[in-house]
């Protein structure tokens, strides 16, 4: 059996290399629990986190399990009933069952606040369920002062289990606002690996925006729009973004080890939004296009695809661009940096309620979304730059870079078309010329 370390034990590790001087947020979250079995463990989590060691309390400590309707099974049994079961042997048990009446749970004002409320008074929080009850489970703790929180994941579709933000919708839109980490993550890959298998692989198009993000990143940064730029987060990518193509296959007939790759990029995915103080690191033009198809299908009276999903054909998307702009750098023999005029605001104001502006004739969503459009390293989004297209030959001069260099490398050939390739080695010259400290050193 492979000896792997714990995620937060390997987060520690890595970030003691490449954070000596603790640059970055701090990882609070105590585990991460990724296994076969795990859901037995629920109990006992939050045992530890009050401090108990199993002795008989004065008074039963108030546990609130905050789930949505959806009926979760795991061998045959129903998810939640046991997970009621174990929790009530121990504590005095509350049970929210959250319902907005939609086809689909969305953490809305108004459901934050009955969660919210529904914790008032308890000593502890439990969230059973996919990426909105975990939102809502990390808000509805923040909201009463921070009360121990263990989110149980129920499928591997989103990386927000394991890190501080939380996704809400406010007027319509999407947004994360800053939230908490969680104290404790149980993932149990048996129960996860029955997950319908759409949301597995939706955890895996999630995942493909490393490939090109980081490189949104960077690129806002090098235009000075955005100063939160750090190497570190990528190198807690690099840590579980190796042999994806071989492991990603058993994810298509849900096999336990892919789910257990799975579960594991995706919570390194979200400590690394965490610790990098912005979800810019992994969230770049092909969480803009996830965001724009599912504003626009609102709009249209269509149903909301899944955001994983939508996030892998962006990620195509984006590496093509990017692949665009090498070519154009190419041609040209020019390197973006200091000397590239960054986009005109004006300009790009009037750009950005164009596109809204038949989505939403009022204008409350341009102008819901324009403001953050202007921050962090959103207009550097518009580009994206695959690592891929900046090493095509693996020819990383970085001191820390593992595989991270290679891999897109050869991940890129399942989402282009054939015959689409180039020798890219200018690029890669050009790359290094724009950053000569290497893209994956820890030179920050
Ligand atoms: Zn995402």
């Amino acid at each position: 059996m492979r000896d792997v370390p714990g995620l937060i034990e390997e987060v520690q590790q890595v970030l003691r290399r490449v954070d000596p001087d603790g640059v970055l947020v701090a990882c609070e979250i105590r585990d991460v629990h990724i296994g076969p079995s795990e859901l037995a463990r629920v109990a006992d989590e939050v045992d530890r986190l009050l401090g108990r060691g199993g002795e008989p309390p004065s008074r039963l400590p108030t546990v609130l399990l905050v789930m949505d309707r959806t009926v979760i099974r795991r061998a045959g049994s129903a998810v939640k009933d046991e997970l009621v079961a174990q929790l009530a042997q121990r504590f005095d048990l509350r049970t929210l069952v959250l319902d907005d009446g939609q086809a689909e749970l969305h953490a809305s004002d108004e459901v934050i606040d009955s969660a919210t409320a529904a914790a008032d008074g308890v000593d502890a929080i439990v969230s059973v369920g996919g990426g909105t009850i975990s939102d809502i489970g990390k808000l509805s703790s923040v909201g009463v002062g921070g009360l121990p929180l263990v989110v149980v994941q129920t499928a591997a579709s989103v990386d927000g289990f394991t890190d501080n933000v939380s996704v809400v919708l406010r007027h319509g839109v999407k947004r994360t606002v800053p939230s908490r980490w969680p104290d404790v993550v149980v993932a149990d890959t048996t129960l996860i690996a029955e997950a319908p298998q759409a949301m597995n692989r939706a955890g895996f198009g999630e995942i493909n925006s490393m490939f090109t993000a980081p490189a949104d990143w960077r690129l806002a940064n090098l235009l000075g729009f955005d100063e939160s730029f750090h190497h570190g987060p990528i190198a807690l990518l690099a840590e579980v973004g190796d042999q994806i193509e071989e492991w990603s296959r058993g994810l298509a007939t849900g096999q336990r080890n892919s789910t257990e790759r799975l579960v594991r990029a995706l919570g390194m995915r979200g400590i690394a939004t965490g610790v990098a103080g912005t979800t810019a690191c992994l969230s770049g033009v092909e969480h803009l296009i996830s965001h724009m198809l599912d504003i626009s299908n609102a709009a249209n009276g269509r149903p909301t695809g899944l955001h994983g999903a939508q996030v892998g054909v962006g990620s195509v998307v984006a590496a093509a661009a990017w692949e665009l702009l090498f070519a154009r750098m190419d041609a040209a023999s020019t390197v973006p940096g200091p000397e590239l005029t960054p986009p005109d605001p004006a300009a790009a104001e009037q750009l950005v309620r164009a596109q809204f502006g038949p989505l939403d004739p009022t204008g409350a969503l341009a102008e819901e979304c324009w403001p953050t459009t202007t921050t962090s390293s959103a207009p550097g989004r518009g580009i994206g730059w695959s690592y891929y297209g900046c090493f095509p030959d693996g020819n990383c001069t970085g001191k820390n870079c593992g595989h991270w260099c290679a891999h897109p490398r050869r991940s890129r050939s399942g989402c282009r078309p054939r015959g689409h390739r180039r020798d890219s080695a200018t690029s890669t010259r050009q790359w290094n010329r724009l950053w000569p400290a290497g893209p994956c050193s820890t030179a920050a």
